[in-house]
């Protein structure tokens, strides 16, 4: 058995690795080789909105990781893999030999290659760096102009305005949330969030971005510039698997990348694991190969891995892709096959009350969901819950079908009698409850 395990990458997937690694086997070898100290990027908006300290970003410290029996390498970064010889080449020349190895290297922003992107005033937030720059640049009554209306600017919306800036979010696609809603729940998000201040503007191909007497010039193919204090990036990211090339491990050539991985989660190099965004897993409702670049995907990925480095035989079932936002008090979230064209589809909407449901079936099985209302209605917040449950645990709603198909709003009767969450219960990553042998989740720096 593996007694030399190597972790590249501190991220989500990689502490979760080491987590699970040291769960099931007290006395290997465990060695962490990771760019950044390990933090966790979904808390970066509560950084920037200054609802949380720097110091509760952190996931780990050399010392508690120390505490663990782990070796770090922290600051270094991993430049080539030899897999017949078994070893890792740093970026220093160094060299750390392994029995075993996971990929955890996530991934990073993505800029489109336009005149301007990677000039002056431009921001990616995706890094602790970047957001220290990002909440640098942010002060009361800036003009900021975020590129790209997805998922990963909408985490970020509250805390832009929460430090009082001015927000304009352009988007390529005729509307918001392209590849997260459908266009009649983006039209009560989009009237929502032009109610609360924020100017959008949907179907604008960014061209070029230039110093303007002090400012920052976007032009666009049709219509007239826009002129902004800070401009934000949100324009999608790119897989960090370059220093991979030469290694032998097989990479997808669809778009989104990522390394191909078996129902172990093991790379085409059976002594390889690959998990979080740069791995191309398995989709659980349809089991399709997928990245999809969440964070409970990288969880689960990485406790996967970490069960079988220590010597289980555990395979995965698959991940549920699903992003769940609130946006000036707005919840949004959509779950497995919402585009699903092929699913008998149920919407409806109540656009006085900005509240959309929508729930696509497959037989007798909730495969999709869409939802989104008013934080403060209390059914929103249950009901993303409820069907995120009746998606994920795959339950038969045969009985409930056509009440749901003209009642869309009235989840709850359906997610009781179907015992919804006595199922969802005993259902874990690792097939037992979990004896973690307390990883901080989140650490004060020493
Ligand atoms: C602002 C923001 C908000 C988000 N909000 C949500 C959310 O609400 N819900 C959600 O599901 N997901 C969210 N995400 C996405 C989520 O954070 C990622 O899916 C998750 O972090 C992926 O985990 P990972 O371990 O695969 O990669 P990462 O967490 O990115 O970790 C990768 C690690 O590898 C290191 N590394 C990279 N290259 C190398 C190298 N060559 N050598 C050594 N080390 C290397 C990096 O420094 C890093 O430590 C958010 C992301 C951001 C940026």
């Amino acid at each position: 058995m593996a007694t030399r395990h190597l972790i590249i990458g501190g991220g989500t997937a990689g502490l979760n690795a080491i987590r699970t690694l040291r769960e099931e086997d007290g006395a290997s070898e465990i060695t962490l080789v990771s760019r950044e100290r390990p933090y966790s990027r979904m808390v970066l908006p509560y950084y920037l909105g200054a609802t949380i300290a720097e110091s509760h970003v952190y996931t780990a410290t050399p010392a508690s990781l120390h505490a663990w029996g782990v070796k770090t390498m922290l600051g270094r970064r991993a430049a080539s893999l030899d897999t017949a010889e078994h070893r890792l080449t740093l970026d220093d020349g160094s060299t750390v030999a392994y029995d075993d190895c996971l990929i955890a290297t996530g991934s990073r922003a993505a800029r489109p290659p336009i005149p301007g992107a990677e000039g002056p005033g431009v921001h990616s937030f995706w890094t602790l760096d970047e957001a220290r720059a990002v909440i640098a640049a942010v002060q009361p009554g800036t003009k900021v102009v975020m590129v790209g209306a997805g998922f990963i600017s909408f985490t970020i919306l509250n805390a832009i305005l929460s430090r009082g800036a001015a927000l304009t979010i352009v988007e390529v696609a005729p509307r918001i949330l392209p590849r997260m809603v459908d266009e009649a729940c983006a039209t009560i998000v989009a009237r929502w969030l032009e109610d609360h201040g924020v100017t959008i503007r949907a179907g604008a191909t960014l061209t070029k971005i230039e110093e303007w007497k002090g400012k920052r010039k976007l032009t666009f193919k049709k219509g007239a510039p826009i002129f902004a204090d800070v401009v934000i990036m949100a324009t999608g990211i790119r897989t960090n698997l370059e220093w991979l090339d030469g290694s032998g491990i097989e990479v997808s050539a669809e778009p989104g990348g990522g390394i191909l991985v078996d129902d172990h989660l093991r790379s085409s190099v059976k002594t390889v694991y690959a998990a979080g965004d740069v791995a191309r897993g398995p989709n659980l409702l349809t089991g399709t190969l997928e990245v999809h670049a969440i964070e409970p995907t990288a969880q689960e990925h990485g406790r996967v891995v970490g069960a079988n480095m220590a010597g289980r035989d555990l395979a995965y079932r698959g991940s549920l892709i699903m992003n769940i936002v609130e946006v000036c008090h707005l919840d949004i979230a959509s779950f497995g096959q919402w585009d699903d064209a092929n699913a008998d589809v149920f919407t409806a909407t109540r656009a006085d009350r900005s509240q959309y449901r929508k729930l696509l079936f497959r037989g007798g099985k909730l495969t999709g969901a869409m939802i989104c209302g008013p934080a403060e209605d209390i059914w929103t917040t249950n009901d993303v819950g409820m069907l995120k449950g009746l998606v994920y645990s795959g339950a038969d709603l045969s009985a409930w079908k056509t009440h749901l198909k003209g009642n869309p709003f009235d989840v709850k009767p359906a997610y009781l009698a179907t015992h919804t969450t006595g199922k969802l219960l005993p259902q874990t990553i690792l097939g037992r409850a979990s004896h973690s042998p307390q990883l901080p989740q989140s650490v004060m720096v020493q």
